[in-house]
């Protein structure tokens, strides 16, 4: 059984914000790659695999995922933070991609093999009015995508007002913008009506609300939204306010897809096991990897939830192709969410699965199927961009108050 010997970060994209977890063995050549990007905190996570788990993991036996997935999990005694999840995803994700290239075998055979030929996706159509959303959306369509997502412009876009007629206080923090419930309640069930009015209902529809509103407009909204029988109604309440959708549920039977943010069994178990949600959306590297997702998607079997891997803008080529895998095996799978990569982003990653017409391929190679070009990944960093801090940008109320996104 192969052996681990090292464990490597390799950073890429032009802001650095990539990070690619390469797992060495002591058999020749024969290597996996996971995903540990965190757009936020990407010296904290390389940090945690340099320095806390490659002393724990090197030396052990490569062909032990479980048990390594287990004790690198409690290896830190407190568990299940967002910084430790991806940092095991990196390791989980490698080692399956280590032990499907020596079965010869891709990863989702290793998992049960393909219940479906390709992975359906959603696209991301976005406008800045309603006209130009909908030209987005019919374009999407006609490429064939098979669901599309709707959005008025940025996070929380449909639900701010003008400054300048905003009704501030007198001392009024500097603010760019400003975000407000009844504007967003207001807007957003005006746009699907307009869309729907447009389009019909052939089309597949989800919207995010990138959990902007108060616990309690996020139950009107789901329940203005149901004439329009939307495909599902994304992040409607923030991880503190799960609770709410048992009242959501009790209102209306807008479909609901959550857990992009969670990190924490305890966060998605009572969701699943009271069929609250019909949709899981964890990232597959926030919730620990390929082990840890397998098991969301099979206990969400038995409740009638569907699964819908989160991805988006600052995910990488290696996170979308473990969630491809997953989505390949699970009977129970709904949608997958989409990414675009620049061409020059692609180059990095040798073999990345086919994004076409709103289906994902994977090819036939052992293993993840994807890997990374070393000279290529370093080449595409921005010595400059990628010493750059990032942080989640700031929505704020009329009196200055932050929303959680
Ligand atoms: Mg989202």
């Amino acid at each position: 059984m192969p052996k681990i010997t090292a464990i490597r970060c390799i950073r890429t994209r032009a802001n650095g914000t990539w990070t690619i977890v390469k797992v060495l063995t002591d058999q020749p050549g024969l290597y996996g790659i996971g995903s540990a990007s965190d757009h936020y905190h990407t010296p904290s996570v390389i940090a945690m695999v340099e320095q806390s788990l490659t002393p724990l993991l090197i030396g052990r036996d490569a062909s032990q995922i479980e048990d390594t997935w287990q004790s690198t999990l409690t290896s830190g005694y407190w568990r299940n933070d967002s910084i430790l999840n991806t940092a095991l995803a990196a390791i989980d994700v490698a080692l399956w991609d280590i032990k499907g290239k020596e079965a010869g075998l891709p990863v989702y055979q290793l998992l049960g093999g393909a219940c479906r030929s390709a992975v359906p996706c959603y696209a991301h159509a976005v406008g800045n009015t309603l006209d130009e959303l909908v030209e987005d959306i019919r374009r999407y369509h006609e490429e064939g995508w098979p669901v599309i997502r709707c959005q008025l412009g940025p996070y929380g876009g449909g639900g701010f007002v003008d400054i300048a007629k905003a009704r501030r206080p007198a001392n009024a923090w500097p603010q760019e913008r400003i975000f407000d419930d009844e504007a967003y309640l207001e807007n957003i069930p005006r746009m699907f009506a307009y869309l729907r009015e447009k389009l019909g209902f052939e089309v597949k529809l989800t919207h995010d609300v990138h959990e902007h509103l108060h616990p309690h407009n996020a139950v009107t909204l789901a329940k203005l939204l149901e004439p329009y029988r939307l495909f599902f109604l994304e992040d409607a309440l923030p991880p503190e306010q799960i609770a709410y959708f048992r009242l959501m549920r009790q209102q209306c039977t807008t479909p609901q897809a959550m857990g992009e943010l969670f990190i924490n069994p305890h966060e998605w178990l009572p969701l699943i096991q009271e069929r609250l949600i019909d949709y899981v959306r964890c990232r597959v590297s926030k919730v620990g990897g390929i082990t840890a997702a397998q098991k969301i998607a099979h206990l969400c079997e038995w409740y009638g939830v569907h699964t819908a891997w989160q991805e988006g803008g600052d995910n990488d080529p290696v996170n979308l192709t473990a969630a491809m895998h997953v989505d390949l095996k699970s009977w129970n799978f709904g949608i997958q969410e989409e990414n675009h990569f620049r061409p020059e982003e692609l180059e990095v990653f040798p073999n990345c699965p086919k994004l076409e017409r709103g289906y994902l391929y994977p090819n036939d190679l052992p293993g993840l199927g994807i890997d990374v070009d070393e000279a290529k990944a370093a080449a595409l960093l921005d010595p400059e961009k990628a010493h750059r801090f990032f942080s989640m940008a700031e929505d704020r109320r009329a009196d200055g108050t932050v929303v959680r996104p």
